[in-house]
């Protein structure tokens, strides 16, 4: 996206120079008056590690507010790099939907948007626009890969996996490949988006850098396995950038996994969910994977959810409500 242009200032400031040898830990600094802080700005987290001559990586955090391994693995990861280990440059971003993350939501609590469907972004725009816009015009030209770690969030849990795209440009999905390996997540999900525009993946992709995602466990919370999945996966992305000198942190195989035409269940009716098979399971085509249930007619059968294909159950939707067009499941198939 070369008609992207850096000419025009952004509202965002910021205390790192991201040119500057040596670890810094600053914020971006955006103005944001509102009744209680009518002056105000909002401090977004940011550090960077440039040792030497190298690739740059930018590791990113709560892209969405309610996913918390990222945040975590992020916050370990500024704790413990050895600057005197890295060859090249890791700049990295906790919470990237600051605001969302503050309040535990999926969006941004100020102006309600998807920090995942606001790029390319908007100088001008609002909170979430801003932040977007920055990234993409004084951050991401400077990478030579990104890693942005998704989980399931309050409403949704997923067997954890790193998540790759399929990619037109042969060698661009060659590479993204081999960084799936080296990350090493216990699954990878091969996807085609139902809708890449605005996504920070399609922002990185477009400009042929590398990009690794994430959809680690879910529920709101994490669990010491996925947290572990996620900053092995980062340190191993740095170690096979070249960027950080130490042996990968293996883990077994990674298991490639796709999703058919059909593989997405869509919930056609409100109720209360009741699953019947287990992340990770095994099922075949036509196999009750779950149950909706009416409670106002509770005489009456519960809606019968079946598998769509022969697969893998990678996703379900986890609260104990769920409305209709939610996404109940997915089934994922190995490649
Ligand atoms: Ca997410």
């Amino acid at each position: 996206m070369s008609n992207i242009s850096t000419d025009l200032p952004s509202k965002i400031t910021t205390d790192i120079d991201f040119d500057k040898p040596g670890v810094q830990h600053g914020a971006l600094t955006m103005p944001y008056s509102h009744n209680l802080s009518p002056w105000g700005s909002i401090l977004m987290p940011v550090s960077v590690f440039a040792g030497g001559t190298g690739p740059t990586v930018l590791l990113v955090g709560g892209n969405h507010g309610d996913e918390y391994e990222g945040p975590i693995a992020c916050m370990k990861l500024i704790r413990e790099l050895d600057i005197d280990k890295l060859t090249g440059r890791v700049i990295v971003i906790p919470a990237l939907n600051y605001p969302a993350v503050k309040n535990g939501t999926r969006l941004s609590p100020i102006d309600g948007k998807n920090m995942n469907r606001a790029f390319p972004g908007d100088r001008a725009g609002t909170v979430t626009d801003m932040i977007a816009d920055y990234v993409q015009r004084f951050i991401l030209p400077l990478c030579d890969a990104v890693a942005d770690i998704h989980a399931g969030g309050r409403m949704m849990s997923f067997l954890p996996t790193s998540v790759i795209h399929r990619l037109a440009d042969a060698r661009h999905m060659d590479r993204t490949l081999e960084a799936a390996k080296a990350f090493n997540a216990p699954n990878c999900l091969v996807l085609e988006e139902l809708d890449p525009q605005g996504m920070l993946d399609t922002a990185v992709e477009e400009l042929g850098t590398l990009f690794i995602s994430t959809e680690l466990g879910g529920g709101g919370s994490m669990s010491v396995e996925t947290v572990r999945i996620a900053y092995d996966g980062m340190r191993n992305l740095l170690v096979h950038m070249g960027v950080l000198s130490e042996p990968l942190r293996k883990n077994g195989d990674t298991r490639f996994l796709e999703t058919p035409d059909g593989a997405f269940v869509t919930a056609e009716q409100d109720g209360i969910l009741e699953f019947a098979a287990e992340l990770g399971q095994k099922v075949s085509a036509g196999e009750a994977i779950a149950y909706i249930h009416d409670i106002d007619r509770p005489m009456a059968a519960p809606a019968v959810y079946r598998a769509p294909l022969d697969g893998i159950v990678m996703h379900r939707h986890v609260a104990g409500l769920i409305g209709r067009g939610d996404c109940l499941s997915v089934i994922a198939v190995e490649i």
